[in-house]
């Protein structure tokens, strides 16, 4: 098994966005990133990263007010970082722009797994307002999508294991490869959220959210890596070692 880091692009915003109790004027810049796991028999790509227009102007892309608190930047769009051929399927953690951004740059051949609970928080008005999700990524998108619900064995042999680690949105997955090994995404930005719980100030279920840590955290205790989502001490592209 071979996992691989990809950086897609970057974002910069306001520190105390993305974790509780930092001065609101200090700008935070990092990485965006997604995987590639090879097994002996498919190569399944994890989240999407950002969309190449969005970076270029994100207001414009997305429109309404809220972009306009970030910017962005374009490292390389991850159909370019992979050959789209090869992959057999993508596993979407989560429904934000910055993970699913670049799907449609990818062919409709190729299904999508997500949490069903995310799903239909995608298709709901409410829950796409609260999440900052915009439908522009995920739907008029031809694809399968494959639909499950909680921990989910992704190949039937446990070798990938999809775990349902809600509360940042309302059925976001963290995805456990091996024993030692967990993408654990956004259930903390940065590595030291699974102790201090200074998590993002926006969540679906701030909670939630926190037991999601608590569950990442006793992975950890219990001898795994537990990769965080977007941490700049941490994120380095290129094979992802245990
Ligand atoms: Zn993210």
């Amino acid at each position: 098994m071979k996992i691989e880091m990809l950086n897609v692009g970057w974002v910069t915003g306001s520190a105390a966005i993305w974790r509780r109790d930092e001065d609101p004027e200090k700008q935070l810049r990092f990485p965006v990133p997604a995987y590639v796991i090879e097994t002996e028999t498919e190569r399944i790509l994890v989240d999407t990263g950002l969309h190449p227009g969005a970076c270029a102007d994100p207001s414009a892309f997305y429109g309404g007010p809220a972009m306009s608190l970030f910017s962005f930047e374009l490292d390389q769009p991850v159909h370019e970082q992979v050959d789209p051929a090869t992959i057999d399927r993508i596993v979407i953690t989560h429904l934000h722009y910055d993970h699913v951004g670049g799907l449609s740059l990818l062919p409709s051949s190729i299904p999508i797994v997500v949490q069903r609970r995310e799903w239909e928080a995608g298709g709901d008005t409410g829950a796409i307002e609260r999440n900052f999700f915009y439908p522009r990524d995920y739907v008029n998108d031809e694809r399968e999508v494959i639909l499950v619900d909680g921990d989910h064995d992704l190949l039937g042999d446990g070798s990938v294991e999809l775990l349902l680690t809600p509360g940042h949105t309302p059925g976001h997955q963290s995805v456990r490869i091996g024993e030692d090994l967990v993408l654990g995404i956004d259930v903390t930005h940065f590595a030291s959220g699974l102790d201090d719980h200074r998590l993002p100030a926006f969540a679906d279920d701030h909670a939630e959210q926190r037991r999601s840590a608590e569950r990442l955290r006793a992975l950890r205790d219990g001898g795994a890596r537990v990769i965080p989502g977007h941490d700049p001490d941490v994120l380095r592209p290129g094979p992802v070692t245990v």
